[in-house]
């Protein structure tokens, strides 16, 4: 079976950062249930690297 939500999901800090819950929404569906693997913070995570705290899943940062 094709795992397709993200495994990092549970306890993911981004969304602790999001002011907005409607945008939360929006991004669970487009990355962390879905296409996870496109998510920026997810590419870090696996590579190793330290995921900065303002970078979006869409690879931007505010
Ligand atoms: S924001 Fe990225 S790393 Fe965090 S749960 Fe969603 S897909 Fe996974």
């Amino acid at each position: 079976m094709i795992q397709t939500e993200c495994p990092n999901l549970n306890g993911c800090p981004f969304f602790n950062r999001l002011a907005l819950r409607s945008s939360e929404k929006v991004l669970k569906n487009l990355f962390c249930l879905s296409r996870y693997q496109n998510c920026a913070r997810y590419k870090i995570t696996q590579s190793g690297g330290q995921v900065p705290a303002d970078l979006w899943p869409n690879g931007k940062t505010v």
